[in-house]
């Protein structure tokens, strides 16, 4: 008989654990937290729910998307979609609702901030790899592949390395060059809605995570939160979980029944610790023991009510911030930005309340008329991606023990770590247990 347990609430086990229901079987989730979504989570903030760190999604979510609406969830509605735009006060690129390649073609053309010089530049970037297929002949950095295609200073300030920290979490000069192309051919040199920027309008428990739990809920399965399991182990006839003692005896009494099998879908980080009375995974615990981590930083800055940023989302590139989101046009946090800064660099050693003041500052620099904050949460995620470099060894969802399953952002794939990611990981998980 299939028992299947999932363990990690985040968006790779919520997309396994519905992908699993919906094929009529029956799942138990056990997750450490009290809070549904993993990296991607509500948090509060002054009596009202914030994310414990501003994420965007693009249109190339295919997998994402499709699940949302599985449990209920329409992205019409939770999600403000725009066309790319990437505004800086000195640059400004807006892609045209135009049938793929005329839309890139256009918005390059047609950027405020560019000389025509750097405008065909970047055109014939982008030529060069679509006739690759955007499958490069080696992998290197991203700034080793600029150079290699003398792409301008101004170019590669306003349009390259804002996407590649952005899609990446990785600085330029260490980013993965395969992986940036690949997300170039999905979201830039792809249908033009998969470009589009889709930025939450509610916070990301309820944008999957909750109506998922739901789904799971009236498809027959169990959640078990507040269970964190402390190691797989396993027998002839299939798996057995522990969980730590703390946690409500119920939960603990279902991790330990026999399931056939188990689909791991913690962090990366996590990850070692569960599989410890399993040597055969040996060999993934040491690839994954051997990533690197980048943090993101999330600074939100709440002003008086009706202070607002010209446009929801703004880049920024002359000091720590690279994106801030004015949460009143998105959520209704009216008075609310969040500014993130990707990646690590000099603002990690700043105190919270320095870094919220140099962001304020960096906004006023951009915005004099802005007034000074009433309150301020700096949330710093130590370990919010893998550092996505060049040539990276990532496990795969199969292990070497059958019925034992990986998902997580970090599950060898095309893409870097990202909600996608992590979805489509789940979603190949369960579809490893439904075709046996
Ligand atoms: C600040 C920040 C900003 C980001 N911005 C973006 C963005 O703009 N766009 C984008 O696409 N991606 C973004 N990401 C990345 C994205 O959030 C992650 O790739 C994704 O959420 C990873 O999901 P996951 O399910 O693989 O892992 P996780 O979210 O880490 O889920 C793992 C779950 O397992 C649980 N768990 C761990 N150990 C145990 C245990 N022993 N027992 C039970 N449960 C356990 C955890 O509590 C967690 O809920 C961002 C990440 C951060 C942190």
């Amino acid at each position: 008989m299939t028992r299947i347990a999932i363990i990690g609430a985040g968006y790779a086990g919520m997309a396994a654990a519905v992908t699993l229901s919906a094929a009529g079987h029956t799942v138990s989730v056990f997750e450490s937290s009290r809070v549904l979504g993993g990296r991607a989570r509500k948090v509060e903030f002054g009596g009202a729910h914030i994310d414990n760190g501003q994420h965007i999604l693009i249109g190339a979510y295919r997998d994402t998307l499709q699940l949302m609406q599985q449990v209920g969830i329409n992205p019409d509605q939770a999600l403000l979609r725009l066309p790319l735009t990437l505004h800086y006060p000195e640059f400004k690129l807006h892609a045209p609702k135009l049938p793929t390649p005329l839309h890139l073609a256009l918005a390059l053309l047609t950027a405020h901030g560019l000389n025509w010089s750097e405008k065909w530049a970047a055109i014939r970037f982008m030529q060069w790899l679509k006739q690759q297929r955007f499958t490069l002949p080696a992998d290197s950095t991203v700034t080793a592949l600029l150079d290699a295609h003398a792409q301008p200073q101004q170019l590669r300030r306003y349009l390259w390395e804002p996407l590649c920290i952005s899609a990446l979490n990785t600085p330029a000069d260490q980013a993965s060059a395969q992986v940036f192309a690949n997300v170039l051919r999905d979201s830039l040199a792809a249908a033009r809605e998969a470009s589009d920027l889709l930025i939450p309008r509610i916070n990301l428990s309820a944008l999957f995570p909750e109506a998922a739990a739901n789904f799971v809920q009236t498809h027959g399965g169990a959640l078990h939160m507040r269970t964190a399991i402390s190691q797989i182990q396993h027998y002839n006839q299939g798996f057995v979980l522990e969980a730590d003692a703390e946690g409500d005896t119920d939960d603990n009494t279902a991790a330990e029944q026999r399931y056939s099998h188990v689909i791991a879908a913690v962090g990366p980080h996590h990850l070692p610790r569960l599989l410890t009375a399993l040597p055969s995974l040996a060999p993934v615990c040491a690839q994954v023991e051997a990533l690197h981590w980048e943090p993101i930083v999330t600074c939100y800055l709440r002003y008086s009510a009706g202070t607002r940023l010209p446009q929801p989302m703004l880049g920024l590139c002359n000091g720590y911030v690279h994106w801030v989101f004015d949460r009143g046009q998105l959520d209704g946090n009216d008075g609310l930005f969040a500014a993130v800064i990707s990646a690590r660099g000099a603002h990690s050693d700043l105190t919270r309340e320095a870094l919220a003041n140099a962001v304020h500052l960096e906004l006023k620099a951009l915005l004099p008329a802005l007034p000074e904050p009433l309150d301020s949460q700096v949330i710093t995620e130590k370990r919010a991606t893998f550092a996505c470099t060049p040539n990276l060894s990532r496990p795969t969802s199969r292990t070497p023990l059958p019925g034992l399953l990986l998902a997580g952002d970090y599950v060898a794939s095309d893409y870097p770590a990202t909600i996608e990611s992590a979805v489509r990981s789940g979603i190949a998980a369960a579809q490893a247990v439904i075709n046996g």
